[in-house]
């Protein structure tokens, strides 16, 4: 959302016509703010005169500039490379903030036009929607991030990570810590910065969000699709389950909004391009993956256009349930094709970096208090983990899929 007149401005939280309003509230120059804005999203050059201190106990008000104008650069704090997926760690050095970090992981997808790269980003430290096999869920929610910390994880894996490697950033998935619409407006207004076309010019139709299915949250997604220029922006919903029953055992959400609501949800979404829905589902041995479970997935989805995405479960610490087997994924996939549902199964893409999907929230960060199965919780201890390196042969990723590619395997 427009940040309020009294706060600082932070750039990387607006649009550029955001940004030139508040400069020139201020007593700034509309053209000199235009440029700054550009140059700050296509080229990350940071005003030297925008910048705090990038250590939280010099972070004070005095280091704000006279324009009010505030560019924290979070430091990077851990780059964990598997193969060519790479997961980055920023730390939030604002006051108050008290150094959460957010992760995000870069993916290169393969295509026959040469590699580009997908963006997994954080919408929240933590999560409150409690699925069982999700690792970010054992934290609960620490925070939820202010749009300007969302997009600063595209403006630090552009100009800080990635940029050396000379694959920009493509897609962006909103598949990383946090539910999307537990902090919807602050979602929408990065959205909203990411395909500005004076910054990072990421076309609406290459960013996708991924929900476990807030009919609430899927409306006003619908209502910013509606907008001209948002017609392509990608709908992501996590199913996980054939039914209410299993559904509700491994995601307590659905207690609120059992699968009939999601479908309404889903049907009265608008569409404006023939792209499909991406519906995910983890495939856990002994949970959802028998050949019943698939038919009820497929007879569920006949009436949605939408491609089922099969996601391989990666097992979370402590997990009650192994990885399935490739031949369990492969006869999954294979019935759900011969019931006529277009099914694609994500590769296996930052296993042991702990970057796969539901892999991420390391319990290092401090402050975090890790969720015991019972729900009590219990302080962590500094350096009781190394970030990624606690978990071994964690399973497989289920991060984003090329729709062009028949298969991903990492
Ligand atoms: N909260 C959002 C986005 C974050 S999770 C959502 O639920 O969609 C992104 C995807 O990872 C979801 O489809 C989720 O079901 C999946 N996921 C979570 N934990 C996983 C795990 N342990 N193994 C594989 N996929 C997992």
């Amino acid at each position: 959302m427009a940040q309020d007149p009294g706060q600082p401005i932070r750039p990387l939280g607006l649009t550029s016509a955001q940004f030139v309003e508040a400069a020139r509230a201020r007593g700034g120059s509309a053209f000199a703010a235009r440029d700054e804005y550009k140059a700050l999203f296509r080229d990350g050059v940071v005003p030297a005169s925008w910048m705090t201190i990038a250590n939280e106990a010099d972070a004070t008000s005095d280091a704000r500039t006279s324009t009010n104008c505030e560019f924290t650069d979070y430091p990077v704090t851990a780059t964990l490379v598997e193969g060519e997926t790479s997961k980055f760690v920023l730390r939030l050095v604002d006051p108050g903030w008290n150094g959460l970090e957010t992760e995000s992981v870069l993916i290169p997808m393969p295509r026959a036009s040469g590699t580009t790269t997908t963006l997994c980003v954080s919408s929240q430290i933590g999560c409150s929607m409690g699925c069982r096999f999700c690792e970010t869920a054992q934290m609960g929610l620490l925070k939820n991030l202010r749009a300007d910390q969302i997009v600063h994880q595209w403006w630090a894996g552009t100009h800080r990570v990635q940029r050396a490697s000379g694959n920009a950033i493509k897609n962006i998935v909103f598949m990383g810590m946090g539910e999307p619409t537990d902090n919807i407006d602050e979602v929408i207004q990065a959205i909203r910065v990411l395909v500005d076309h004076d910054g990072a010019m990421v076309p609406a139709s290459n960013i996708s969000v991924s929900t476990v299915g807030n009919p609430d949250g899927i409306e006003k997604i619908g209502q910013l699709v509606r907008e001209t220029g948002f017609h392509r922006l990608n709908l992501a919903l996590s199913l996980n389950a054939p039914n209410d029953e299993i559904r509700s055992a491994i995601m307590p959400v659905n207690k609120a909004w059992p699968m009939a609501r999601l479908k309404d949800a889903l049907l009265a979404f608008p569409r404006f391009s023939k792209a499909a829905f991406c519906v995910e589902y983890v495939l856990i041995p002994g949970v959802n993956d028998a050949d019943e479970h698939c038919d009820e997935v497929c007879a569920f989805l006949r009436e949605i256009r939408c491609s089922l995405n099969v996601i391989p479960y990666n097992p979370r610490r402590n997990s009650p349930w192994p990885a399935p087997e490739e031949s369990d994924v492969d006869r999954f996939v294979a019935r759900a094709v011969t019931n006529g549902q277009f099914t694609k199964r994500r590769g296996t893409k930052g296993r042991n970096v702990m970057a796969a999907c539901g892999q991420l929230g390391n319990e290092h960060i401090r402050n975090r208090r890790l969720m015991n199965e019972d729900g009590t919780s219990e302080p962590v201890k500094p350096g009781f983990v190394k970030l990624g390196l606690g978990n071994s042969g964690l399973g497989n990723s289920g991060l984003p899929v090329d729709p062009n590619a028949n298969r991903n395997q990492a």
